[in-house]
């Protein structure tokens, strides 16, 4: 089973959460002060700094180049 790592924006504390594939609603909650803000940590990346994942997709539609 997968389990991700999430971050409290809140009070910073990371808590491991095991997500199924087919849930689509990701109403996560941190444990310890119950923050709804949380990020999701990907393993595997020790990238430092503040990497925001919230958006993937740019705003801007002319992305291609062909
Ligand atoms: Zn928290």
């Amino acid at each position: 089973m997968p389990i991700y790592e999430y971050r409290c924006q809140k009070c910073k504390k990371v808590f491991e959460k095991i997500q199924r594939v087919a849930e689509g609603g990701s109403r996560l909650v941190c444990p310890h002060c119950g923050n709804k803000k949380v990020e999701k940590l990907v393993s595997g990346f020790s990238s430092k700094g503040s990497v925001s994942s919230s958006s993937c997709n740019p705003p801007g539609g002319s992305s291609r180049f062909t």
